[in-house]
């Protein structure tokens, strides 16, 4: 669908959540592109208010709209940070109307995961725990570290996010956690440690530990650590603005503009 003449024509999903806001914002600073418009939940309180002003940029006359179906028929490409099982519906849409697709929301199951597979059948489609240049330079490290030492290291990720957030643990760690195990050669699911509590008895040597702090309004912040007797190796990543995800997510969109489909990570986006 991108017409290589002219801007390409960006829809967002979910245009009045904190990642919505931070998009149009993301959108309205970046070169070669137009925001096609934005829809959020049916009925949504601000239907038929400016999305400029919801995002605290003043009038850009583009309007909050119900129409998820017309979105997609006119984007040349919807970005989604949402809600799981509104993922599922959108990354259908996105494959029945042909339009591109990069998708943030996190907390998916099996069959989430399966719609946006099913997407990526048909149009090109990037999906991402996380859209920030530094974690993806922090996810490729992090394997490259898990690679190098031995499980004399014990890897413990830890993250603290917004007492607002529903799902856990983040995706991000999740994704750097699945990148320690890439980098042993081990299967993530045989050797994560998601939660203790009470007596849990000693650590079981080459499990990956997953611990979650909420509180304020911390935007993201994620560490990996490797640790062995009498030393400590920590990959550490802090976001204090979402913008830096919404920044990368856009740059995603604009990179799907002629690409074949399939499903591509921001890895992929940033060449790494
Ligand atoms: P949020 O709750 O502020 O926003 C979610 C938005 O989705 C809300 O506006 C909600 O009304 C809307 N929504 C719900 N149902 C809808 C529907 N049927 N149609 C359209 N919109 C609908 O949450 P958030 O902090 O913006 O995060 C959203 C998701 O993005 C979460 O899964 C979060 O973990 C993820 N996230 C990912 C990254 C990344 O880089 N991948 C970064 C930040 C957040």
């Amino acid at each position: 669908m991108a017409n290589t003449e002219q801007a390409l024509g960006i829809g967002i999903v979910g245009a009045t959540g904190r990642m919505g806001r931070a998009l149009v914002r993301a959108v309205s600073e970046a070169d070669g592109c137009t925001l096609a418009g934005g829809v959020d939940v049916p009925n949504h309180p601000d239907t038929g208010a400016d999305l400029g002003v919801l995002a605290g940029l003043g009038e850009i006359g583009i309007l909050l709209f119900d129409e998820a179906d017309a979105l997609f028929g006119k984007a040349d490409v919807v970005i989604d940070f949402t809600v799981p099982a509104v993922t599922e519906r959108y990354a259908t849409l996105a494959r029945d109307t042909g339009t591109a697709y990069v998708v943030g929301t996190t907390g998916l199951e099996a069959s989430h995961q399966q719609a946006i597979e099913a997407a990526a059948s048909k149009v090109p489609v990037v999906q991402a725990a996380n859209f920030s240049l530094g974690v993806n330079l922090a996810l490729a490290l992090t394997k490259q570290a898990a690679a190098t030492l031995n499980d004399d290291f014990d890897v413990e990720v830890v993250e603290m996010h917004h007492r607002h957030k529903i799902d856990a643990p983040s995706g991000t760690a999740l994704a750097l956690g699945q990148a320690a195990a890439d980098g042993r050669g081990v299967e993530l699911d045989a050797v994560s440690d998601r939660g203790r509590d009470g007596i849990t008895g000693e650590r079981t040597k080459g499990d990956i530990g997953f611990a979650v702090l909420r509180g304020g309004n911390v935007a993201g912040d994620h560490s990996v650590i490797f640790a062995a007797d009498d030393e400590r190796i920590e990959i550490t990543h802090k976001a204090t603005d979402r913008m830096i995800f919404a920044r990368g997510a856009v740059k995603a969109a604009l990179w799907t503009r002629d690409r074949q489909a399939g499903l591509y990570s921001m890895q992929d986006v940033l060449g790494f």
